[in-house]
């Protein structure tokens, strides 16, 4: 199962269009296609690490117990970000507390 994009590193989205499930970066707009036991996976479980971390990541937005730093957005330039660490990898990934846009730390 795909996590990260492998050219800007960022969350990848699951999208379900067509019965057919793939993985897109946001950011630079690869698609990657899932292998069949992604699929399978995916259907039996439905709560994939992408769910969870997107759940998260949505979470923590509005969670004040969060860690806030002062970090540019990318985006929309607001200089107010939060930051969670995801995966086994322990990525971190900041949020705009503006616009919601995420992206991982480097
Ligand atoms: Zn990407
Ligand atoms: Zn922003």
């Amino acid at each position: 199962m795909k996590n990260f994009c492998d050219n800007c590193q960022n969350l990848l989205y699951i999208n379900t269009k067509n019965n057919e499930l793939t993985f897109n970066c946001q950011t630079c707009l690869t698609s990657y296609k899932s292998e069949d036991d992604d699929t399978l996976r995916y259907e039996e479980t439905k709560n994939s690490n992408l769910i969870m971390f997107h759940t998260i990541l949505n979470e923590s937005v509005n969670d004040d117990a969060t860690l806030k730093e002062f970090i540019t957005c990318p985006k929309c330039k607001h200089n107010i970000a939060k930051s969670v660490r995801l995966g086994t990898e322990l990525r971190l990934i900041h949020i705009c507390t503006k616009c919601s846009f995420q992206w991982i730390a480097i």
